[in-house]
Protein backbone atom coordinates (compact mmCIF):
# COMPACT_ATOMS: atom_id res chain seq x y z
CA UNK A 1 0.00 0.00 0.00
CA UNK A 2 1.45 3.40 -0.86
CA UNK A 3 2.14 5.98 1.58
CA UNK A 4 -0.68 8.01 -0.13
CA UNK A 5 -3.13 5.90 -0.05
CA UNK A 6 -2.67 4.96 3.01
CA UNK A 7 -3.29 8.64 4.60
CA UNK A 8 -6.03 9.20 3.04
CA UNK A 9 -7.95 6.29 4.21
CA UNK A 10 -6.69 6.96 7.99
CA UNK A 11 -6.36 10.51 8.16
CA UNK A 12 -9.18 10.70 10.78
CA UNK A 13 -9.58 9.22 14.26
CA UNK A 14 -12.97 7.92 13.57
CA UNK A 15 -11.31 5.84 10.30
CA UNK A 16 -8.68 4.48 12.37
CA UNK A 17 -10.60 3.32 15.43
CA UNK A 18 -13.35 1.59 12.96
CA UNK A 19 -10.33 -0.07 11.45
CA UNK A 20 -9.02 -1.19 14.60
CA UNK A 21 -11.85 -2.54 16.10
CA UNK A 22 -12.82 -4.49 13.07
CA UNK A 23 -8.64 -5.90 13.34
CA UNK A 24 -9.59 -6.43 17.40
CA UNK A 25 -13.13 -7.64 17.33
CA UNK A 26 -13.94 -9.27 14.61
CA UNK A 27 -17.02 -10.54 16.28
CA UNK A 28 -18.00 -7.67 18.45
CA UNK A 29 -16.93 -5.40 20.91
CA UNK A 30 -15.34 -7.77 23.85
CA UNK A 31 -16.04 -6.34 27.12
CA UNK A 32 -12.80 -6.66 28.72
CA UNK A 33 -14.14 -7.11 32.36
CA UNK A 34 -16.96 -9.99 31.47
CA UNK A 35 -15.39 -10.93 28.16
CA UNK A 36 -19.10 -10.85 26.83
CA UNK A 37 -18.54 -10.76 22.83
CA UNK A 38 -20.76 -8.44 20.62
CA UNK A 39 -23.25 -7.59 23.59
CA UNK A 40 -22.48 -3.81 24.14
CA UNK A 41 -23.78 -0.79 22.58
CA UNK A 42 -22.43 2.49 21.83
CA UNK A 43 -22.13 5.11 24.29
CA UNK A 44 -23.93 8.45 23.93
CA UNK A 45 -21.65 11.41 23.53
CA UNK A 46 -18.50 9.21 24.20
CA UNK A 47 -17.36 8.56 20.97
CA UNK A 48 -15.54 5.38 20.97
CA UNK A 49 -16.85 4.00 24.25
CA UNK A 50 -18.88 1.19 24.30
CA UNK A 51 -21.00 -0.19 27.72
CA UNK A 52 -21.34 -3.73 28.14
CA UNK A 53 -24.92 -4.89 28.99
CA UNK A 54 -24.25 -7.97 31.13
CA UNK A 55 -22.15 -6.35 33.10
CA UNK A 56 -22.32 -2.06 32.26
CA UNK A 57 -18.06 -1.75 31.76
CA UNK A 58 -17.70 1.13 29.88
CA UNK A 59 -14.86 0.45 27.24
CA UNK A 60 -12.85 1.39 24.28
CA UNK A 61 -11.23 -1.10 21.49
CA UNK A 62 -7.49 0.99 22.58
CA UNK A 63 -7.60 -0.46 26.58
CA UNK A 64 -5.17 -2.59 27.03
CA UNK A 65 -2.94 -1.70 24.24
CA UNK A 66 -0.39 0.99 24.72
CA UNK A 67 -2.60 3.47 22.46
CA UNK A 68 -5.16 3.70 25.58
CA UNK A 69 -4.75 6.73 27.35
CA UNK A 70 -2.25 8.51 25.05
CA UNK A 71 -2.50 12.14 24.09
CA UNK A 72 -1.52 11.30 20.41
CA UNK A 73 -4.28 11.12 17.54
CA UNK A 74 -4.49 7.29 16.55
CA UNK A 75 -3.85 9.06 12.97
CA UNK A 76 -0.56 9.26 14.61
CA UNK A 77 -0.06 5.95 15.70
CA UNK A 78 -1.33 4.89 12.11
CA UNK A 79 1.08 6.81 10.45
CA UNK A 80 4.06 5.91 12.80
CA UNK A 81 3.39 2.17 12.44
CA UNK A 82 2.97 2.75 8.54
CA UNK A 83 6.41 4.09 8.62
CA UNK A 84 7.68 1.77 10.85
CA UNK A 85 6.58 -1.25 9.07
CA UNK A 86 6.55 -0.43 5.32
CA UNK A 87 11.01 0.23 5.83
CA UNK A 88 13.04 -2.75 5.20
CA UNK A 89 15.31 -1.63 7.95
CA UNK A 90 13.30 0.62 10.83
CA UNK A 91 13.55 4.33 11.31
CA UNK A 92 15.52 6.06 13.50
CA UNK A 93 13.22 8.39 16.68
CA UNK A 94 15.00 11.64 14.90
CA UNK A 95 13.65 10.76 11.73
CA UNK A 96 9.40 8.92 13.14
CA UNK A 97 9.74 12.59 14.65
CA UNK A 98 10.51 14.49 11.48
CA UNK A 99 7.91 12.67 9.51
CA UNK A 100 4.99 12.97 12.52
CA UNK A 101 5.70 16.79 13.51
CA UNK A 102 6.48 15.44 16.61
CA UNK A 103 8.74 16.17 18.80
CA UNK A 104 12.22 13.88 19.58
CA UNK A 105 10.81 12.48 22.88
CA UNK A 106 7.19 11.76 21.83
CA UNK A 107 8.86 10.04 18.43
CA UNK A 108 10.86 7.81 20.73
CA UNK A 109 8.28 6.73 23.09
CA UNK A 110 5.71 5.30 20.64
CA UNK A 111 8.70 3.66 18.94
CA UNK A 112 9.05 1.79 21.49
CA UNK A 113 5.52 1.54 22.74
CA UNK A 114 4.49 0.43 18.78
CA UNK A 115 7.93 -2.17 19.54
CA UNK A 116 5.85 -3.49 22.63
CA UNK A 117 2.99 -4.42 20.64
CA UNK A 118 5.06 -5.74 17.88
CA UNK A 119 6.91 -8.71 20.79
CA UNK A 120 3.01 -9.29 22.11
CA UNK A 121 1.83 -11.05 19.05
CA UNK A 122 1.00 -14.74 19.22
CA UNK A 123 4.41 -16.78 18.31
CA UNK A 124 3.30 -20.52 17.53
CA UNK A 125 6.22 -23.42 18.47
CA UNK A 126 9.08 -23.55 16.07
CA UNK A 127 9.56 -26.94 14.83
CA UNK A 128 11.31 -28.43 11.85
CA UNK A 129 14.50 -27.82 11.91
CA UNK A 130 15.73 -24.85 14.10
CA UNK A 131 18.84 -23.00 13.89
CA UNK A 132 19.98 -21.50 17.27
CA UNK A 133 23.21 -19.05 18.03
CA UNK A 134 23.76 -15.79 20.29
CA UNK A 135 25.63 -12.52 19.32
CA UNK A 136 26.60 -9.48 21.69
CA UNK A 137 25.32 -6.06 20.57
CA UNK A 138 26.57 -2.82 20.67
CA UNK A 139 26.06 -1.84 24.21
CA UNK A 140 28.57 0.47 24.56
CA UNK A 141 28.23 2.65 28.28
CA UNK A 142 28.08 5.99 26.59
CA UNK A 143 24.53 5.09 25.24
CA UNK A 144 23.24 3.84 29.02
CA UNK A 145 20.76 6.47 29.81
CA UNK A 146 21.37 9.15 32.23
CA UNK A 147 22.54 8.37 35.54
CA UNK A 148 21.88 4.31 35.18
CA UNK A 149 24.60 2.34 36.80
CA UNK A 150 27.46 1.49 35.14
CA UNK A 151 27.45 -2.12 33.56
CA UNK A 152 28.56 -4.47 35.97
CA UNK A 153 32.47 -6.02 35.65
CA UNK A 154 32.79 -9.39 34.38
CA UNK A 155 35.45 -11.79 33.25
CA UNK A 156 37.58 -9.13 30.77
CA UNK A 157 35.89 -5.41 30.53
CA UNK A 158 32.31 -4.76 30.16
CA UNK A 159 29.40 -6.54 29.81
CA UNK A 160 27.68 -6.36 26.32
CA UNK A 161 23.94 -7.33 26.29
CA UNK A 162 23.73 -10.59 24.64
CA UNK A 163 21.14 -11.76 22.27
CA UNK A 164 19.81 -15.28 21.61
CA UNK A 165 17.85 -16.15 18.63
CA UNK A 166 16.38 -19.30 17.27
CA UNK A 167 15.29 -19.78 13.80
CA UNK A 168 13.10 -22.13 12.10
CA UNK A 169 14.66 -23.02 8.72
CA UNK A 170 11.31 -21.46 6.21
CA UNK A 171 10.05 -20.17 9.19
CA UNK A 172 9.48 -17.65 12.31
CA UNK A 173 12.37 -16.25 14.29
CA UNK A 174 12.45 -15.76 17.99
CA UNK A 175 14.95 -13.61 20.01
CA UNK A 176 15.72 -13.17 23.78
CA UNK A 177 17.89 -10.53 25.41
CA UNK A 178 20.10 -12.87 28.01
CA UNK A 179 22.86 -11.74 30.75
CA UNK A 180 25.61 -14.79 29.19
CA UNK A 181 25.17 -17.55 27.15
CA UNK A 182 25.50 -20.09 30.07
CA UNK A 183 23.20 -23.20 29.61
CA UNK A 184 21.04 -21.68 32.56
CA UNK A 185 20.48 -18.30 30.99
CA UNK A 186 19.07 -19.50 27.38
CA UNK A 187 17.58 -23.58 27.48
CA UNK A 188 14.32 -22.34 29.00
CA UNK A 189 13.97 -20.31 26.04
CA UNK A 190 14.58 -22.78 23.44
CA UNK A 191 12.47 -25.37 25.11
CA UNK A 192 10.02 -22.88 25.38
CA UNK A 193 10.22 -21.52 22.08
CA UNK A 194 10.11 -25.68 20.61
CA UNK A 195 7.60 -26.48 22.66
CA UNK A 196 9.68 -28.48 25.36
CA UNK A 197 12.01 -29.51 22.51
CA UNK A 198 9.83 -30.39 19.92
CA UNK A 199 12.99 -29.57 16.93
CA UNK A 200 16.14 -30.22 15.71
CA UNK A 201 18.83 -27.78 16.87
CA UNK A 202 21.16 -26.50 15.00
CA UNK A 203 23.91 -24.64 16.20
CA UNK A 204 28.24 -24.26 16.64
CA UNK A 205 29.96 -25.71 19.63
CA UNK A 206 29.06 -23.82 22.22
CA UNK A 207 29.00 -26.19 24.93
CA UNK A 208 25.73 -24.74 26.64
CA UNK A 209 23.93 -26.73 23.68
CA UNK A 210 25.08 -30.17 24.11
CA UNK A 211 22.97 -30.57 27.35
CA UNK A 212 20.15 -28.28 25.92
CA UNK A 213 20.02 -30.63 22.44
CA UNK A 214 19.59 -33.64 25.02
CA UNK A 215 16.17 -32.37 25.12
CA UNK A 216 15.66 -32.41 21.74
CA UNK A 217 14.57 -34.29 19.01
CA UNK A 218 18.00 -34.13 18.07
CA UNK A 219 20.79 -32.00 17.70
CA UNK A 220 23.96 -31.23 15.54
CA UNK A 221 26.29 -28.84 15.75
CA UNK A 222 29.06 -27.23 13.17
CA UNK A 223 32.70 -26.63 14.99
CA UNK A 224 33.47 -23.21 13.73
CA UNK A 225 36.86 -23.43 15.91
CA UNK A 226 37.89 -26.02 13.29
CA UNK A 227 36.81 -24.15 10.27
CA UNK A 228 33.82 -26.20 9.78
CA UNK A 229 30.84 -24.42 8.81
CA UNK A 230 28.38 -26.75 7.47
CA UNK A 231 28.20 -30.30 7.10
CA UNK A 232 25.47 -32.97 6.33
CA UNK A 233 24.00 -35.64 8.74
CA UNK A 234 21.75 -37.81 7.76
CA UNK A 235 19.81 -35.50 4.50
CA UNK A 236 20.38 -32.26 7.13
CA UNK A 237 22.30 -29.89 6.05
CA UNK A 238 23.86 -28.69 9.45
CA UNK A 239 24.64 -24.97 9.76
CA UNK A 240 24.11 -21.35 11.23
CA UNK A 241 24.03 -19.37 8.21
CA UNK A 242 20.22 -18.44 8.69
CA UNK A 243 20.91 -17.16 11.95
CA UNK A 244 24.05 -15.52 11.35
CA UNK A 245 22.17 -13.45 8.20
CA UNK A 246 19.40 -13.12 10.95
CA UNK A 247 22.15 -11.26 13.62
CA UNK A 248 23.67 -9.35 10.90
CA UNK A 249 20.81 -7.89 9.30
CA UNK A 250 19.92 -7.10 13.04
CA UNK A 251 23.55 -5.47 13.46
CA UNK A 252 23.21 -3.43 10.35
CA UNK A 253 20.38 -1.57 11.63
CA UNK A 254 21.43 -0.69 15.41
CA UNK A 255 24.55 0.86 13.63
CA UNK A 256 22.75 2.65 10.57
CA UNK A 257 19.10 3.21 11.47
CA UNK A 258 18.96 3.39 15.36
CA UNK A 259 22.39 4.57 16.01
CA UNK A 260 22.22 4.31 19.55
CA UNK A 261 20.75 1.12 21.40
CA UNK A 262 21.15 1.29 24.96
CA UNK A 263 21.26 -2.25 26.94
CA UNK A 264 18.50 -1.45 28.93
CA UNK A 265 16.19 -1.20 25.44
CA UNK A 266 17.62 -3.64 23.20
CA UNK A 267 15.14 -6.14 23.64
CA UNK A 268 12.61 -3.91 22.04
CA UNK A 269 14.32 -3.29 18.84
CA UNK A 270 15.12 -7.21 18.83
CA UNK A 271 11.53 -7.75 18.74
CA UNK A 272 11.36 -5.34 16.11
CA UNK A 273 13.69 -7.27 14.12
CA UNK A 274 12.15 -10.47 14.74
CA UNK A 275 8.66 -8.82 13.78
CA UNK A 276 10.02 -7.44 10.21
CA UNK A 277 12.11 -11.16 9.80
CA UNK A 278 8.64 -13.09 10.58
CA UNK A 279 6.67 -11.06 8.08
CA UNK A 280 8.62 -10.44 5.76
CA UNK A 281 6.64 -12.25 3.07
CA UNK A 282 3.39 -9.63 4.44
CA UNK A 283 1.87 -7.01 2.73
CA UNK A 284 2.45 -3.90 4.59
CA UNK A 285 -1.79 -3.57 5.52
CA UNK A 286 -1.26 -7.30 7.07
CA UNK A 287 1.45 -6.26 9.11
CA UNK A 288 0.16 -3.19 11.25
CA UNK A 289 -2.94 -5.56 11.72
CA UNK A 290 -0.48 -8.34 13.09
CA UNK A 291 0.74 -5.35 15.33
CA UNK A 292 -2.65 -4.13 16.16
CA UNK A 293 -3.01 -7.22 17.50
CA UNK A 294 -0.60 -6.91 20.37
CA UNK A 295 -2.19 -6.42 23.81
CA UNK A 296 0.81 -4.83 25.65
CA UNK A 297 -0.61 -2.72 28.13
CA UNK A 298 0.54 1.00 28.56
CA UNK A 299 4.05 1.63 28.86
CA UNK A 300 4.87 5.28 30.29
CA UNK A 301 7.64 7.30 28.80
CA UNK A 302 8.68 7.62 33.06
CA UNK A 303 9.00 3.90 33.21
CA UNK A 304 11.21 3.66 30.07
CA UNK A 305 13.28 6.67 31.48
CA UNK A 306 13.59 5.39 34.44
ZN1 LIG B 1 -18.85 -6.97 30.61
Amino acid sequence: MKLRTFIKKFSTDEACRAHLESVRWPEGPVCPRCGTVAEATAVVNKPGYWQCRPCGKQFSVTAGTPMHGTHLPLSVWYLAMYLILASSKGISAVKLGEQLGVQYRTAWHLGHRIRAMLASGEKPILSGLVEADETYVGGKAKNLPKGAAKPEKRGRGTIKPMVLAALQRGGEARTLVVPSASGAAIAPALWGWTGKGGATLLTDELAAYDWIGRKMEAHHAVIHSRGEYARTVGGVRVHTNTAEGFFGLFKRAIVGVWHQVSPKHLHRYASEHEFRWNSREAEVPQRIARCLLGTAGRLRLKDLLA
